[in-house]
């Protein structure tokens, strides 16, 4: 490092990018140091054959406060997801409606049977809530009160458990990499209430459009890339090559397992001990899309690898070449079979038909560490941050909420901590 800066930010994820451009914006010097070769975390898209593959299926929610306020949408030309689910229940493919927004196809639901009257009333109240625990600010990233896990804040709703297997196992088990729906209700509110306000949404381009806007806006060479961290302690950091590095703060912003193992013990809290789910995506080229409509295809099945099915392309531009389609399914994390793509298409035959047999392989992507475990007992054990010590800050997405809107809500609040110290 040639010139002398006022923060070392460790890691490039959306955390540590959201932390360095608020400290430039109050006119910090700020350097950011990212183990990868490229900024982003973890959102990466890879570019193979001309697709534009997302490391893992992943959505950006555009009623995420933190989002508007930081990010520039327009910029992101962002595809919506129409509002819903197509839920493949092991007979046929059943659409689940969003009353608010497709009332008539909603009613539609009632009278097939799909939805009964009263788990219809259920959601009502429930979405309801919701909403009015977001408006009135109550911030799931800030508060452990009330902890319960998602099952349980469904049945004491008295939700049917035909209901809750039949969608909100499908469409909430893929948003949290587990079907137990022993994720925190804390996260499920604020889930439901941002997809209730808004729409699910993939930016142009693939997600990785999202930390490149960020690091876009930041001073020329502030991202070091390959520059990995190997401890960090009040003012000053050691690099993996032995390199010892000074600034008045440091802001350790990667994910809580490097957290762990960067920082002293006496400050690790919880960290080491938090759990990581994991998912795999399977990507597929065709000719054209199985599909009329722009939804989110989930499975309610017992059996297969699928947890759920989209078409990139059909959401968002430039996921494929010109006339081509991308087609990518992220795999149940608790599936257990042979050959993935051929149990993959196997299931996918049976909702989309013989077109299925011309779709190309592209590309599996394990993804180990997607998201840390947010049961209620992992919540109550993280560390909230900003502060560890004086000159020692933390943030990232194991501070709060697993997603997109935590993780640049706390790089943001880390920044005004430090400004206002
Ligand atoms: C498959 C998948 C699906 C998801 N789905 C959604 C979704 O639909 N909606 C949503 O809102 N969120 C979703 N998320 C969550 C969201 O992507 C994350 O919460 C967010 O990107 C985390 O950002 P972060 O900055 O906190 O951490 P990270 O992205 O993990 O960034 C940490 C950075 O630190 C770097 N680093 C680590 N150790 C060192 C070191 N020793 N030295 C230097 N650098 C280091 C890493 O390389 C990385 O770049 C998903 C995530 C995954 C993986």
């Amino acid at each position: 490092m040639t010139h002398p800066v006022d923060c070392i930010v460790v890691g490039a994820g959306l955390a540590g990018l959201a932390c360095a451009g608020e400290l430039v914006r109050a006119g910090r010097r700020v350097v950011v140091l990212e183990a990868a070769d490229r900024a982003g975390g973890r959102i990466a898209t890879d570019t193979i054959d001309g697709f534009r593959i997302d490391r893992g299926f992943q959505v950006y929610n555009d009623a995420y406060p933190e989002g508007r306020r930081v990010l520039d949408l327009a910029a992101l030309h962002l595809g919506t997801f129409e509002s819903g689910a197509i839920i493949a229940d092991g007979v046929r493919l059943r659409r689940v409606n969003d009353p608010w927004r497709r009332p008539l196809a909603a009613l539609g639901s009632i009278l097939d049977g799909s939805v009964g009257i009263a788990d219809g009333v259920r959601t009502a109240r429930l979405r309801s809530d919701a909403i009015q625990m977001v408006r009135s600010g109550v911030d799931p990233d800030a508060t452990t009160a009330g902890e319960r896990t998602t099952r349980d804040e469904l049945e004491s709703r008295g939700f049917s458990e035909r209901f809750i297997r039949g969608f909100f196992v499908p469409f909430f088990g893929g948003v949290f990499l587990e079907r137990l729906l022993d994720t925190s209700a804390a996260v499920f509110l604020f889930d439901f209430a941002m997809f209730s306000l808004g729409r699910a949404c993939l930016p142009a381009g693939g997600m990785d459009a999202i930390p490149r806007q960020l690091a876009a806006r930041l001073p020329a060479a502030s991202v070091r890339l390959g520059i990995a961290v190997r401890s960090c302690a009040p003012g000053h950091v050691t690099l993996a090559d032995g390199t010892v590095l000074s600034a008045r703060d440091v802001v350790v912003a990667v994910d809580g397992a490097s957290a762990a193992a960067l920082l002293p013990e006496a400050l690790r809290g919880g960290l080491a001990e938090r759990v990581w789910k994991s998912t795999r995506l399977i990507a597929f080229a065709a000719d054209r899309s199985p599909f009329t409509s722009r939804t989110l295809v989930v499975s309610a099945e017992p059996d297969g690898p699928i947890d759920n099915l989209t078409v990139p392309s059909d959401i968002a531009t430039g996921y494929a070449p010109p006339g081509r389609s991308l087609i990518t399914v992220s795999v149940r994390g608790d599936w257990k079979g042979g050959d993935p793509v051929t149990a993959v298409r196997r299931q996918a035959a049976a909702w989309c038909g013989k077109t299925v047999e011309a779709w190309h392989h592209l590309a599996t992507v394990e993804v180990a560490r997607a998201l840390p475990d947010e049961s209620p007992a992992a919540r109550l054990a993280r560390v909230f941050g900003p502060q560890l010590a004086n000159g020692l800050w933390i943030c990232g997405d194991h501070c709060g909420t697993a997603s997109i809107n935590a993780a640049l809500a706390s790089g943001r609040r880390c920044a005004k901590a430090i400004i206002g110290a």
